[in-house]
């Protein structure tokens, strides 16, 4: 029997504001065996990156398991104004959307009101329910929900190894939120673009990480993730299966989100924070442990991030800088924007085998690089604390020096002839120095007394100089203590 149930209404600015989320509750009968829902509204939002006028309304949905903020268990997907239908079934569903048991009782759908015109948006949505007519003679026991945890993911890729800097992009979607690629089609790309690891990071879904755990045996690792997506800007979230609640109109409600990824063993970063992309609003959430200082290539407006980011540092606040390409589509996919995974790349510092937890512990201490694109140029800064010769620091950590005593700092840059290294500390160049050669070390001294921290750039022309430069390669900071 097919059922279908008919949920319309209007919606003005002054409600959307209030709250930008709405439910709207219906009923599932017992032996539901396909839920399918499409919607519409007036006047959408047509303009590329879903700006100019229009009206813009997301859609994602709950089961009777319940939609409370933080662990809502009836989350059952979300797909953002990025598809006009989806489905449920015990055994598929639309990517972005768990597919699992269609419980009898009152589910709810959820708009997002992200953008709404002064006269108001109507909408209008249709949800169609198939219900057998009898129970299924095996009452369908496979109908289970997908596993969240699977400790597939975190097995070694790579057993034993040394020291060393492993790169990755930490930002891309597919299929299950607005990218046009699957998780594979991605995942086979980074190899071939000489990646170690890639996090999926699609946006308020989880759906992407049964996909990780199948594609565990490929050469590189993926690590789950979810862009945690809201009006006033996006987060990401790596090292958790969960979902991650996104429904934060406020700091308050952000820091939550921020505790629960935390004591879960996650990490999470602010994403893009700069006026186009879109901008991060939460100016008074905190204690953040990472900031995606440059996301997509350089000109694509990081030096706003990079400001944010240093005011940070100046003020002692020890947030590691992260970079993600936030590719959305890869060839043969249409194409979305010009660059590619890895633009820009993240280099993480690891011991031993390459796992989930060595990157993301690397990420947390701050051993991290970021250059332009997977070959490279690379930066390292490191620091000789006690004067033995051997450079035992490396950007994240502390060196401490007593009063009028200069410690040693070493930056090698490889890849950076015919640019310049910028030297920074608290936020103004301390020396700029012309690279001739393709593999260069600098040695300098400093004397920490009254300095928060050191950093490193490369910096150089791309393209007509009337362009000016970019940077091509960054270093996280080396944190300077005198004592006194
Ligand atoms: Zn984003
Ligand atoms: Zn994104």
């Amino acid at each position: 029997m097919e059922q279908e149930i008919r949920l319309e209404g209007v919606v003005r600015p002054d409600d959307a504001l209030r709250d930008p989320y709405m439910y709207l509750p219906f009923s599932v009968p017992a032996r539901t065996t396909r839920l399918h829902v499409s919607y519409d509204y007036t006047e959408p939002v047509t303009a590329p990156f879903g700006l100019g006028p229009g009206n813009r309304i997301d859609i994602g949905i709950f089961d009777p398991r319940g939609a409370h903020f933080l662990e809502a268990p009836g989350f059952r997907g979300w797909s953002g104004s990025s598809k006009k239908q989806f489905f449920i079934a015990p055994h598929e569903a639309t990517p972005g959307y768990i597919r699992g048991p269609l419980f009898p009782g009152e589910w709810n759908l959820m708009l997002g009101f992200e953008r709404v015109q002064e006269d108001g948006v109507r909408y209008d949505v249709r949800v169609g329910l198939t219900v057998a007519d009898r129970e299924a003679p095996d009452a369908d026991p496979a109908a289970t929900l997908p596993d969240a945890v699977s400790p597939a993911g975190r097995k070694p890729r790579q057993s034993g190894g040394k020291g060393r800097f492993v790169k990755g992009d930490l930002h891309c979607h597919t299929v299950h939120s607005d990218g046009l690629n699957t998780v594979e089609d991605l995942a086979r790309n980074a190899i071939e673009r000489g990646l170690d690891f890639l996090a999926v990071t699609d946006h308020n879904t989880n759906t992407h990480h049964e996909d990780i755990t199948r594609l565990s045996r490929l050469p590189i690792l993926l690590i789950p993730g979810e862009e945690v997506t809201t009006y006033w800007g996006h987060a990401n979230m790596w090292g958790l299966r969960d979902w991650v609640e996104f429904r934060c109109p406020d700091a308050e409600s952000m820091q939550k989100v921020q505790r629960f990824v935390l004591q879960k063993g996650g990490l999470i970063s602010v994403n893009h924070p700069k006026s186009v992309g879109p901008p991060w609003l939460f100016e008074q959430w905190s204690g953040y442990p990472c900031m995606e200082v440059w996301q997509a290539p350089w000109r694509f407006y990081n030096w706003e991030s990079l400001e944010r980011w240093d005011l940070l540092l100046r003020r002692g606040e020890r947030v590691v800088a992260v970079g993600g390409s936030d590719v959305h589509s890869i060839p043969p996919a249409p194409p979305m924007h010009p660059h590619g995974l890895g633009n820009p790349t993240t280099w993480v510092y690891v011991e031993g085998p390459l796992t989930e937890d060595a990157v993301l512990d690397g990420i947390r201490q701050g051993h991290v690089f970021l250059s332009d694109d997977p070959p490279g140029p690379q930066l390292i800064l490191t620091a000789d604390a006690d004067g033995d010769g051997r450079f035992e620091k490396m950007m994240g950590d502390t060196v401490e020096a007593g009063e009028g005593q200069r410690v040693s700092f070493r930056v090698r840059a490889i890849g950076g002839a015919g640019r310049k290294l910028w030297l920074v500390c608290d936020g103004f160049p301390l020396d700029i120095i012309p690279l001739n050669d393709v593999d260069s070390v600098y040695n300098f001294s400093l004397e920490l007394s009254g300095r928060t921290y050191i950093r490193a750039e490369l910096r150089g022309l791309r393209g007509r100089p009337e362009r000016g430069e970019v940077i091509w390669a960054m270093t996280n900071p080396i944190w300077l203590n005198s004592d006194g």
